[in-house]
């Protein structure tokens, strides 16, 4: 049943496309990119269309000098660096937290701190948090639910819509319209996109993440664009509503404010990330063990930043597959599951 949607849809697009130009539609989710390259949807495509990988990695634009307080906290003898298991392997100019921490647990949801603190009263746990709105609203509400004494959180959270009004702004990109992120729409909600279509004249289709409902975004873009309309549809709208979650939201907003934060590769984007309010500066690791910013170095040969804006494909990289894998990643964009470069490797284009 599936497949003949899937191949009704892909027939629909072929019709539907405006052959006389070239359109590049970016997802900007680990898991959008996933699905497209798994499924192989960029082979059904018309060949005037591209899909392309945006910056929907979190591992991938973590910024490196955090990473690198993280393993230099790690290294303390009083304290213990708890975070998710793809940023142990991200690697820095000191190592990665693996090859140069000390002592660091892996955790895969942020309730798990608590525990970790219970039974190590006489240590520092430092909670290193980072990612999007999605992982931002999680480590608020553990805030909420009151953090022991001994716990202070190490954030490194990134803002989604921002980083997408960059890449509209970059003639290099030249993004012609935007498969919003499922998950991340689900905290901010839909309306968070209407920017794109109206200020900017983007298409922009909230997605989920099976290959019929992508292919039904790509469909409804090419629509839009055939019939000359810039609009903010949402074809998941089982899960994302249009004004998200606001309890979420407002649970973010408490503890946390827009500020200036530096994008790996990419350098300090205004107001594209969150940090601690002043009031919360007693549970904020940088400002507890003062926390230094860290000049970042770039891994030679590595294009990651370049992916991670959708103006390089992971292939053109000329150590992806060789010097480059998921088991000795060179780049962050080869670490995580979502990284572009981890799933090209391990997918094909
Ligand atoms: Fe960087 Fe490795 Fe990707 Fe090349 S293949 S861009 S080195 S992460």
């Amino acid at each position: 049943m599936r497949k003949e949607k899937v191949k009704e849809l892909v027939k629909l697009i072929h019709e539907i496309n405006p052959k006389d130009r070239k359109i590049k539609i970016m997802n900007v989710c680990g898991s959008h990119e996933h699905t497209i390259t798994y499924s192989g949807m960029r082979s059904l495509m018309p060949e005037n269309i591209e899909l392309v990988p945006g910056p929907g990695c979190p591992v991938c634009v973590c910024s490196e000098s955090d990473i690198i307080n993280a393993i230099r906290l790690s290294q303390r003898d009083d304290t213990i660096l708890v975070t998710y298991g793809d940023m142990l392997r991200v690697p820095t100019k000191e190592g990665s937290i693996r090859t140069s921490g000390k002592n660091y647990k892996m955790i895969s949801a942020p309730h798990e701190v608590l525990k970790i603190a219970k039974e190590n009263p006489d240590k520092n746990v430092v909670f290193f948090s980072i990612g999007f709105e999605t992982t931002t609203a999680p480590t608020a509400a553990l805030i909420e639910m009151g953090l022991p004494e001994n716990v202070t959180i190490l954030t490194s959270q990134k803002l989604t819509p921002e980083i997408m009004e960059i890449l509209v702004k970059d003639e290099e990109v030249g993004v012609d319209a935007f498969v919003a992120p499922g998950h991340v729409s689900a905290i901010v909600g839909a309306n968070a996109w209407r920017v794109f279509p109206e200020k900017y004249g983007i298409p922009t289709v909230v997605a989920g993440f099976e290959p019929d409902n992508l292919l039904l975004a790509i469909l409804r873009i090419l629509y839009q664009i055939r019939e000359g309309k810039s609009e903010l549809e949402n074809v998941y709208r089982g899960v994302v509503r249009p004004e998200g979650n606001v309890k979420a939201q407002k649970l973010m907003y408490k503890y946390f404010e827009k500020a200036d934060v530096n994008w790996r590769g990419i350098g300090l984007i205004p107001k594209s990330g969150l940090e601690f309010r002043e009031e919360y500066n007693h549970i904020n690791a940088k400002k507890v063990f003062n926390l230094p910013e860290i000049e970042e170095e770039k891994v030679k040969g590595c294009i990651c930043d370049k992916i991670v804006l959708g103006k390089a494909y992971p292939n053109e990289c000329k150590l992806f597959g060789k010097a480059c894998t998921p088991s000795n990643p060179k780049g962050p964009c080869m670490v995580s599951m979502e990284g572009a470069c981890n799933i090209w490797y391990r997918f094909g284009k």
